[in-house]
């Protein structure tokens, strides 16, 4: 055996385990399906633009281990993400605050607010809610719920609302001050130069076969060390043997436009079912500020599209309801029993991990091998 460690796939999860493993003095291969490393943070420069090819990353984290991790491979800017949802011709700010309750009800103070949220819940007569719809509802009323989360969330997941896990609306802040600040962390950015360059300089020195799927070359490959690190979806791994878990996956449609400013912010989200995408991206407000721009005759944005995963295509999001938990607990079962194989990463665990979390899963998962 030649290796230590064979790591599949050459993602944010893959590459940070490779790192640390490196560091520990391992000896360490890193398999990667696609032609390119940083899986789906993967960046790619265009027109002097870092477009993020496979979606919008903006690293936010809480967590000073994880920062000072991400911090040695690049230098973060300032970005805070500060989207806003638009309604038909309505624009309100996210996440849920002063401002938002402001456009929506007209109430200036938090007070206001809050005995407006709380007379809402009462009238919908919700409890302990066991949904997502139900979650809404009791955290921002009827009426945000149904002009900014109802048809979002629709088209995101491809469910209706009560079908869908409570948790994934309690990824968003509901906050009782004027605050646009999108996440709830005390640091957060963008790495300048884009994310590949980060995850390049992650694998410096660390050796990586890129354009290689390793299920179709498991045999030969699995040779190659003691302990195989899978960072693809589990089911795949196990050919699918008790059925396939669903993923949500984005189908992208990015147009480079002649004008240096087409929606005046990164991300735009689309509330209304009508419209058929989720968000618009316009990828140069990642880096840029308005009196320093990249490009001023250019800008790439991309419209997102929310699509189920069929065999064969990217996915994105794991899908953690009831129906596909039960299913990744068997497949957990198996990978369990492994002795030489340990599984990470938003796919390899079925987890709609954050990217901070991401890195601190791969930074404490290394521990074991220090
Ligand atoms: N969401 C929503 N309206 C919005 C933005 C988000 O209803 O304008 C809901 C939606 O259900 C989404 C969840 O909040 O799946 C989490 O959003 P987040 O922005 O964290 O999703 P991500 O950035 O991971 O795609």
């Amino acid at each position: 055996m030649k290796y230590d460690f064979l790591i599949i796939g050459a993602g944010l999860y893959g590459s940070a385990i490779a790192r640390c493993l490196k560091d520990y003095g391992k000896s360490v291969l890193v398999v990667e399906k696609r032609k390119t490393v940083a899986g789906n943070i993967y960046t790619e420069r265009v027109c002097g633009i870092n477009v993020h090819k496979y979606g919008a990353h903006i690293f936010h984290t809480n967590d000073e281990e994880v920062w000072s991790f991400v911090n040695r491979f690049a230098t973060f800017n300032r970005f805070t993400n500060s989207p806003i949802a638009v309604y038909k011709d309505e624009v309100y700010s996210l996440p849920f605050n002063m401002y938002t309750f402001n456009r929506i009800w007209g109430v200036i103070t938090p007070k206001e607010a809050y005995e407006r949220i709380e007379a809402e819940k009462k009238k919908a007569g919700i409890k302990n809610p066991t949904n997502l719809e139900e979650q809404a509802i009791s955290l921002v009323g009827e009426e945000i719920y149904e002009k900014l989360i109802k048809g979002y969330t629709h088209k995101q997941w491809g469910r209706p609302c009560k079908e869908l896990p409570a948790f994934i609306i309690k990824r968003l802040p509901v906050r009782f001050s004027y605050d646009n600040n999108y996440f709830n962390a005390v640091f957060q950015g963008i790495p300048m130069g884009g994310y590949t360059d980060m995850i390049n300089r992650m694998l410096s020195g660390v050796e990586v076969i890129t354009d290689c799927d390793f299920l179709e070359n498991r045999n030969e490959l699995s040779k190659k060390a003691s302990h195989i690190i899978y960072t693809g979806p589990i089911d795949k791994y196990y050919d699918y043997c008790f059925g396939e878990l669903e993923y949500r996956s984005i189908r992208f449609e990015t147009q480079i436009l002649d004008t240096d400013n087409y929606q005046g912010n990164a991300v735009v989200n689309y509330t209304d079912e009508d419209v058929p995408y989720t968000r618009i991206i316009e990828h140069k407000w990642f880096e840029d500020t308005y009196e320093h721009i990249s490009n001023p005759h250019k800008t790439i944005i991309s419209k997102e599209y929310s699509v189920e995963t069929k065999v064969g295509e990217e996915p994105y999001y794991p899908v953690n309801d009831e129906k596909n938990s039960l299913l990744y607990d068997k497949y957990k079962k198996l990978a369990d029993s492994e002795d030489n194989v340990s599984f990470g990463g938003r796919l390899g665990e079925y987890k709609y991990y954050d990217m901070d979390v991401t890195v601190s899963k791969a930074i404490k998962a290394s521990y074991e091998w220090r």
